[in-house]
């Protein structure tokens, strides 16, 4: 700079105080203290609130959630700062999340609609029963759903034979084997140091009058990313009860991921629209739960799992294209999407 000042004129352009020391930052021709142009330009991360640090070359590099835009610094990453289960934001200073029994972690958000026990459930695993019968592919079965833990979840996938795919984590299955499985009868309830304890736990013995033995799903998760779950399980169970088999892993994954998006579509708008004639009293109703369907139709869109992502995106072009029920008639006999 070789402009000559007035002292009194070299003023801060944040906080307009004089500028007496020899470092200072420069902004589009106007001067700063350095600590006032920290406070304004440096990135503080959303999870410790602190100024994101610089790296090894003097870069200031932090991590971003591509749909909240939560951006933290990278060594939160492997810090064991918890992560929500359901919707992926990282726990920040000021608010403390809850601890599952089974280890997971639920932010308030997904906590305020959370389903913890079967019984809980039923309501919206009949919502979604409708849900089908309304795109004419009623469920005539009676297929018992349970709500489980992760563990009890994680050892009936192993002992499925059926070869079905499965995500990183698991959140639902449905079943052809008999078996028992540890079932959620009542919820827990939250203690001090917000911990949930209480839970009423029991094993279920599940005998197969039909293909599909039960639906499983985790419990805790909120309410409609467990009636996405839901929907993806019974688009399973429909295809084996209705002869659709030995699909691709894509195809079949793909067309569930399809069925379990349009539910959540359907929700999300349902809770945008004011009309009282809506049917849907559990719409969504805060901003808060709408912008969760948001989220978890993010997820399933951008998926980058070559079964459920690509799978999703080819079976919803298909869907768009042709319909519904001509994707599903090109799948039945020829085992691929239109
Ligand atoms: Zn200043
Ligand atoms: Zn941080
Ligand atoms: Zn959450
Ligand atoms: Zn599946």
């Amino acid at each position: 700079m070789d402009a000559l000042w007035h002292p009194n004129c070299f003023r801060c352009h944040a906080c307009n105080e004089p500028i007496t020391e020899l470092e200072f930052s420069m902004v589009s021709n106007c001067p700063y203290h350095k600590t006032c142009y920290k406070k304004l330009y440096h990135p503080k991360c959303d999870v410790c609130k602190d100024f994101i640090p610089a790296n090894r070359t003097g870069l200031i590099e932090y991590r971003a959630h591509p749909f909240w835009g939560q951006k933290y610094c990278p060594t939160h990453e492997y810090d064991s700062t918890p992560r929500c289960c359901s919707c992926e934001r990282v726990e920040s200073k000021d608010v403390q999340y809850i601890s599952l029994e089974d280890k997971r972690k639920l932010c308030l958000e997904c906590l305020h609609t959370s389903i913890m026990d079967t019984g809980e459930c039923q309501p919206l695993y009949h919502e979604i029963r409708d849900f089908f019968e309304g795109m004419q592919m009623k469920i005539k079965q009676e297929i018992p759903m349970l709500l489980v833990e992760r563990q009890a979840l994680n050892e009936a996938v192993e002992s499925e034979r059926d070869g079905q795919h499965h995500m990183p984590e698991t959140r639902g299955l449905c079943l052809s084997e008999e078996q028992t499985v540890n079932t959620i009868f009542k919820r827990p309830r939250i203690v001090a140091g917000n911990r949930f304890i209480d839970m009423r736990i029991g094993p279920t013995k599940l005998t197969r009058h039909c293909e599909v033995t039960a639906i499983l799903v985790l419990y805790g998760l909120p309410r409609l990313l467990t009636g996405s779950i839901l929907a993806h399980e019974l688009m399973h169970a429909w295809l084996r009860l209705n002869g659709f088999r030995n699909l691709l892993p894509e195809v079949e994954e793909g067309i569930c991921q399809v069925i379990a998006h349009m539910w959540l579509e359907s929700e999300v708008m349902a809770g945008s629209s004011n009309s009282s004639s809506s049917k849907k009293s559990k719409a969504p109703r805060t901003p808060a739960d709408k912008k969760l369907g948001e989220f978890f139709l993010h997820q399933i869109a951008n998926d980058s799992s070559p079964i459920y992502g690509s799978g999703f995106r080819a079976g919803h072009s298909s869907m768009m294209q042709y319909g519904l029920k001509r994707t599903l008639d090109h799948i039945k006999y020829t085992g691929r999407f239109p």
